[in-house]
């Protein structure tokens, strides 16, 4: 007997039919005689119909409210899912962010999990019932309900993975696995059957959708054994139907030696923002991320160019799309503060990045990318790196010939015999 914890994307939410289809994935693991606790998204789109329905009501939002709003999508589905297992004679119940509870931050729509109650879920997992969690919420000391921010429904998982202890994690979604790239964009990517932590943190924070960073963070920081897998293939018994996420020492050190970069990723979520004649005095540069830090919005990539002669210099950076009307206002309001001459921004522009452990013992990694996207004729705008990432701003447009240009000089597409 093992106690796992299951989470089911809204791919596999979408509908009855495929909850049904969960429900079965469920059951078979009720029948194995393991304790089982479900995490489930909202329906695939349904979160984004009720985002838009906020920034229709009010550009500029308040995040609280919106918490209320985009929170409802899990509370569908959990009730859906136990109402599907009960008419299938397994015995379930919901159990809502605020009813365990699931206590966060009141960092509204981007909160941070700190504590779950996990004795009610424990007494029930023990007597056999499965407990239904909807992913993505929780409550704030002062009882308001928040969100975790996109993709939060991992980080739920991993949470409560963690705190009952579970044995497993297992994320279900709608492609079998961690691939070299979004499988979506190069049908030639190949699936890993392991990635370290560290890498798909690193993936996972340039925009590999397929695991919310944070969930990667918590589970090494927890230990929680991670494994990615579909729910729309058969079930086997195939030990390793997925992708295991796992600590550096489970992978082999000439695993590791054999790619000098483990993956790609596509992030068209970003949005550009250039600040002209920005004085260049100390303080300048604070005077401009000090009032977006209060404002609660992330920053990634940064630019600040050669100071001009007249003692200024453009400063450009990246922020999230969905941030960006609340970072215009933030920097129109602190205008006189930080004394540029011009906001412009840019919503055409994407940020691919290449990842892997690999770049530490191999020189030359960066170079390569930057000379296959030049003799594609594609311009770089800006430049971040860590010790096992190089991302690059690109304009929109060649988003997916980048990827794609890139599988390809690392050496990741797969045999032409295996492409689907
Ligand atoms: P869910 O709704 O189950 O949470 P997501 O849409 O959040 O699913 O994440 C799964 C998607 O992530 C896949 O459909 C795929 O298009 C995308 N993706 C991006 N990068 C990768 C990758 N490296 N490996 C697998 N999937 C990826
Ligand atoms: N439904 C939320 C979203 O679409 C959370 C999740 O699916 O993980 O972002
Ligand atoms: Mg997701």
């Amino acid at each position: 007997m093992a106690r796992i914890v299951m989470k089911f994307g809204g791919t596999s939410m979408a509908g009855i039919e495929r909850i049904r289809n969960v429900a079965a994935l469920v059951q078979r693991e009720v029948n194995a005689g393991n304790e089982v606790a479900v995490v489930v998204s909202a329906m695939a789109g349904e979160t984004d119909r009720l985002v838009n329905f906020c920034r229709e009501a009010s550009s500029l939002y308040d995040p609280a409210e919106y918490d209320v709003v985009v929170a409802s999508g899990e509370q569908v589905t959990s009730g859906l899912l136990a109402i599907t297992l009960q008419a299938m004679g397994v015995n379930a119940r919901s159990w809502l962010g605020w009813q365990l509870p699931i206590r966060t931050t009141d960092r509204h729509a981007s909160a941070r999990i700190e504590t779950i109650d996990t004795d009610k879920l424990i007494a029930a997992m023990q007597s056999g019932q499965v407990a239904v969690i909807p992913g993505f919420q929780g409550m704030t000391e002062e009882s308001r309900i928040t969100t975790l921010g996109r993709g939060g429904s991992d980080t739920s998982a991993v949470a409560v993975a963690a705190a009952v202890k579970a044995d497993r994690c297992d994320i279900y979604t709608d492609v079998d696995g961690v691939y070299t790239t979004d499988p979506r964009i190069v049908p030639r990517a190949r699936k890993l059957q392991k990635v370290t932590y560290e890498e798909m943190l690193e993936l996972a924070s340039v925009g590999a959708k397929v695991l919310q960073t944070r969930s990667v963070g918590l589970a090494m920081k927890e230990g929680v054994r991670i494994q990615v897998l579909s729910s729309f293939d058969a079930p086997t018994d195939n030990e390793l139907p997925g992708t295991l996420i796992v600590g550096d020492d489970e992978i082999e050190d000439n695993e590791m030696e054999r790619q000098r970069i483990t993956g790609i990723a596509l992030d068209r979520n970003e949005a550009k923002i250039t600040l002209t004649d920005v004085p260049d005095k100390p303080g300048g540069v604070a005077s401009i991320f000090g009032p977006l830090a209060d404002s609660n919005i992330n920053v990634d990539v940064i630019v600040q160019n050669i100071a001009h002669e007249t003692g200024s210099t453009d400063v450009t950076f990246t922020v999230p799309g969905a941030e960006l009307a609340r970072a215009i206002d933030t920097l129109e309001k602190s205008k006189d503060t930080i004394g540029y001459a011009e906001l412009k921004h840019d919503t055409k522009i994407c940020k691919v990045s290449i990842v892997g452990v690999g770049m530490r013992s191999h020189p030359g990694v960066a170079a390569a990318m930057f000379q296959a996207l030049a003799d594609r004729g594609i311009n770089i705008q800006a430049i971040a790196t860590s010790e096992i990432k190089v991302s690059v701003l690109i304009q929109e447009e060649y988003a997916e010939l980048a990827v794609r240009v890139l599988h390809t000089t690392y050496g990741l597409d797969a045999p032409e015999s295996v492409e689907a």
